[in-house]
């Protein structure tokens, strides 16, 4: 199933210069949004992962179905100020400025599997904050799971020995 069909190209969004993949077309798209899922839960099925944690928003449009699918928890990983028990934080780089993500400190315990999981990979500082979050706690992150690369973006080298999934690719 070629996925370009059901991502869209939004030129300019959110600024000037982004040319934004919009992935609600596949969302809406029933089969499509399935074939998805699917094709990725059988990447990290092999992966033996005993939990999902997806950073806000979208990562939890892959993430939470992903993590049912394979019958895991999923946990998801939030800016700050919006998670009501204990959290640990990360702040990173942004283009301009830096954000904090964060995380509860119970979601994972010592030693657990983690599988991280978003709709697109840029530059990775995105995930890269979030696979930070998950070793703070103890986890071992054993994969991390996309809809779409941006490959010239170089997202990968931040996420440096973590075995990488994604479904579409962009150059
Ligand atoms: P990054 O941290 O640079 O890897 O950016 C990843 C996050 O930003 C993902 O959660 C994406 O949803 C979003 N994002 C970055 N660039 C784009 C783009 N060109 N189109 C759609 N979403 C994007």
């Amino acid at each position: 199933m070629d996925y370009r069909n059901w991502i869209r190209d939004i030129p300019d969004f959110p600024r000037e210069g982004i040319l934004f993949r919009d992935i609600t077309p596949l969302l809406g798209h029933g089969q499509a949004y399935k074939h998805a899922i699917d094709q990725l839960a059988e990447q990290v099925q092999l992966w033996a992962a005993d939990v999902i944690i997806g950073p806000e928003a979208r990562g939890y449009v892959v993430g939470a179905p992903l993590a049912y699918t394979l019958g895991l928890g999923f946990v998801p990983v939030r800016k700050k100020g919006k998670l009501p028990a204990d959290t640990t934080a990360v702040t990173y780089d942004l283009e301009y400025g830096q954000d904090v993500l964060e995380m509860h400190t119970d979601a994972i315990q010592p030693g657990q599997r983690v599988v991280v999981a978003d709709d697109l990979l840029a530059t990775g500082g995105t995930m890269a904050a979030t696979v930070e979050l998950a070793r703070k706690l103890g986890g071992v992150v054993v994969g991390a799971a996309f809809f779409i690369e941006l490959l010239p973006l170089h997202g990968r080298e931040k996420l440096s020995g973590i075995p990488i999934h994604t479904l579409v690719q962009y150059e």
